[in-house]
Formats: structure tokens, sequence, C-alpha cells
């Protein structure tokens, strides 16, 4: 793998930093312990993997694709980074991201877009572009992403691989720069479902280290994407979210949908329609709560405590070092994203923006609530287009946020959600995604359907 990015990444520019020593340091430790007849720590030791530059990593740089973190280098492992190491993963390196996962992209990146190994004129997906492209690329058969509104899923949909955001608190998010805490969660991202459900069993369970973690068992992942891959889906009973279809969409990606469904019911599932009004305004409630907490969190970096410091005769206030620091060190969208924050948060503001955002957060919840009181799944398509050309939406914000419109409702519920490869778009020959969507704490049924739709 390490041969393969040093042939492809030139280009692909799928990692930020590839750590060759430490990769290497990894496998031999499991190579030992497989020449002294030791247990290996877990099925997957021994495999290389490609980690999102937004989870700490002890002595090995994270960036989170921003100037401001550029020469940051942390003094420990996020709780994901120690359960990889621990398991005996290879961890090849930390790849490219939107700035602090803000973007559907790629693009907004300090350090240069990635590019989509199935066109390398075209996005790979954001803000976890680079952990995708990786699978794409055959750089590494394994990556983590995180996903606050779709980041995991639809850059999985567009590179044709497989990518879950589990349910919120399965995975810890110790050590998870913060973009959005009400939303951000890690994940598991493969070519396969079964290599999903391997990585995830991993990853997850309870952290002390995290308030919002769930002190629960984790779900059976393993067991249900091995009985998926054996069985029919008889008896299970799949909701076609209605808001999600029609104008927007291409058509393509809807008729590849189209014949995911006809699968599914080859398979034995029930099909129903499923209406859930609320989804319509997810959108605008996430580009407010996201953008809310953004600014909240966003404030640690203020030139005193991490990376960047930019002060150039030595002379200013501690104000002006922290303004002249973000001017310098944040790119466009988070800039945006912070002022949106603060606008919504302010005085006078806060109930008219985010308060109803909130509102609008607990009819989603409601929505999802009486789905799946119906049926055992919902899906959707994943993403309303294939990957779009570099360029094509970088001028406009607005363009690029309804990459999202499928995936974020998830975020805001909570509730477990994957992207599984449906094959190539008859209209472009590039990969699309099935989205399916399972109640909180319920991620196995994820793994059933997605084996045996895969
Ligand atoms: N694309 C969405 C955004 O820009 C989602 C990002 C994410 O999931 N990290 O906020």
């Amino acid at each position: 793998h390490l041969g393969r990015i040093a042939e492809v990444d030139g280009d692909v520019n799928a990692f930020l930093h590839v750590d060759t020593e430490g990769a290497l340091a990894a496998a031999r430790k499991v190579d030992a312990d497989l020449a002294e007849g030791r247990e290996p720590a877990s099925p997957i030791a021994g495999v290389p993997l490609a980690l999102k530059d937004v989870l700490a990593t002890k002595g090995v740089p994270t960036t989170c694709g921003s100037k401001t973190l550029e020469n940051w280098i942390p003094p420990y492992d996020a709780t994901v980074t120690r359960k990889l190491r621990e398991a005996g993963v290879v961890i090849l390196g930390k790849t490219n991201m939107d700035e602090f996962a803000m973007g559907s992209s790629t693009e907004n990146s300090a350090f240069g877009p990635t590019r989509n190994p199935w066109d390398r004129d075209r996005i790979p997906g954001g803000s976890g572009g680079g952990s995708s492209a990786s699978l794409a690329a055959f750089e590494a058969p394994l990556a983590i992403g995180t996903d606050t509104g779709g980041s995991i899923r639809q850059p999985a949909s567009v590179t044709g691989t497989v990518g879950v955001k589990p349910t919120y608190g399965g995975v810890s998010r110790y050590g998870l720069v913060a973009f959005s805490s009400s939303l951000d969660q890690a994940g598991p991202c493969g070519r396969t479902v079964l290599d999903a459900a391997l990585l995830h069993e991993v990853i997850a369970g309870h952290d002390p280290m995290d308030s919002t973690s769930i002190d629960a068992p984790v779900p059976p992942v393993l067991l249900a994407a091995q009985a998926g891959y054996r069985a029919d889906l008889k008896g299970l009973k799949v909701g076609v979210v209605t808001e999600f279809t029609g104008e927007g969409y291409q058509p393509g990606v809807q008729r590849s949908f189209e014949a995911a469904v006809a699968q599914l019911k080859d398979l034995g599932a029930e099909v129903v329609e499923v209406s859930c009004p609320s989804f319509t305004y997810a959108l605008s409630a996430y580009y407010l709560i996201a953008p809310s907490e953004c600014s909240s969190n966003l404030a640690r970096f203020d030139a005193m405590r991490y990376g960047l410091r930019v002060s150039d005769d030595g002379s200013h206030s501690a104000e002006e070092v922290m303004s002249l620091t973000r001017e310098a060190g944040f790119g466009a969208e988070v800039k945006r994203r912070v002022m949106l924050g603060t606008y919504a948060l302010s005085s006078g503001y806060y109930d008219a923006y985010y308060g109803s955002a909130q509102k609008v957060r607990t009819l989603i919840t409601r929505d999802f609530t009486a789905a799946f009181e119906q049926v055992d799944v919902l899906v959707s398509p994943t993403t309303p287009t294939t990957a779009f050309k570099i360029g094509e939406r970088a001028d406009d914000p607005l363009a690029m946020y309804l990459a999202d419109l499928c995936t974020i409702p998830s975020n805001l519920a909570g509730n477990a959600a994957m992207s599984v490869p449906s094959g190539l778009s008859d209209e472009d020959g590039l990969p699309v995604g099935l989205q399916i969507m399972a109640p909180a704490l319920a991620d196995d049924r994820l793994y059933r359907v997605g084996a045996a739709y895969e």
C-alpha cells in the first residue's frame, strides 16, 4: 500500500501525511506476534488503514485540512486512534479533508483538493474525500471518516465505496477535533460491507472520556453482515422516503435508486412509501445548528493554545494577534460559518434562528420515530448527483450544501445510516450510492440489508 501511495497519490492527493515509519513499525509488531505464536489482537490486525486528519494521532501531524493547525502535533491519541493501534491496525497516514470538516468536495482543504480516482477532474465528495478516495484508488483497504452532515456517506457514494455513520454516541468523539459536537460521529469506510463491519467493531464502544458516548453494548454489526450475505430479506419492511425524489435528482441517480429498490423487492423485502414531511427543512436547520456549534467550538483557535500564531512585528495586543491569526489561518468557508453561527446565536436572533432550528430538529426525530413504527429501515439515494467537476460549485455555497440533502436528517436525529454502492449511473458512468437508514442503536440492520444488497 505504501508503494501504491507513492505511485498514485501525487495526483490523487488523498493523503496529507504518510507515516511510513509508524506504519512499518505497526506491521512488524503484528509479524512478530504471529511469529511468536501470539493471537492476533483483532481480526483486522495487520490491515492498513487511512485515517481522516481530524482525529488526533500522538506524535503524528493532525491538521484538519487547515493552515491553523499546519504544524500541530498532538500529544495524545484520539480514542478511535488508540483502539485502532490496540487492534494491530496499520495506520498508513492522515487523509485530506475540507477544512475542519466543512464542505462536500474536499476543495476547502488548505492543502489542495483530492481527486476522484474514477475521474480525476471530479471531486471525491467531502469532507472526507481523502479517506474515500484512498479506498477507491486502492491506496488503503480500510479508512476512517467522520460524519456531521454526510461527510462519510456522500464521499462513499461518489467514489463507489461503503461508508457508515454509526449511531451518535456509538463511537467516541474523544480526540476528534470538534466541528458540531451534537452531530459529529466517526465511522468506518471500506470497499465492502463486511470490511466496514470488521472495522466498526474495533472502533465502537463506550468511552468515559466522551460525555455523549452511549453506555450500551455495541450492536452486533459483524454477525449481521455475515448473516446478510447468506440470507434474503424476507420479513423485512423497507420504507422509501417520498421527500427524497423528483426535482434536483439526476435522472441517472433516480434510475439507479429505482433499480436498487427493485433488487430489495427481489430479495424478499416488502417495500412501502413513507412520508417524512419535516425532512424538507433538514438542510435549513442543519445550516443554522452546525455553524452555531462551530462558531463556539472554533473559539479555541485563539493563537495562544494551538498551531498558528501571526504577529508581524510582535507589538500587538492579544486581540490583534487573535484576529491576524484567524484572518490568515482560516479559509473562506470556515469564516462564513463562524459568522453565520455567531449571528444565529446572538441575543435577539437566537430564538428566531437557533431556537427554530432546534424545533425542526425535534420534528425530524419525530418523523423518524413514526416511520420506524412502520418499517425496519428507510432508503433513499445518498446524494442527488454523481461526482461533480472540481471547481463547478466552488463559488456557490448553496449549491454545495445541496449535496447533503438526504444525509443530514440522520445526523440531526442521531440515527445510524450507511451508503452502499448501487452501481454506475447510466447517464455518466460514475458511481451512485444507496443510503440505508436505521434507528439509533440498530446499526446492525444497516449491515444486514447492505450485505444482502451488495
Ligand atoms: N458537507 C456538510 C457540511 O459542509 C457535512 C460535513 C460533515 O459531515 N463533516 O457541513
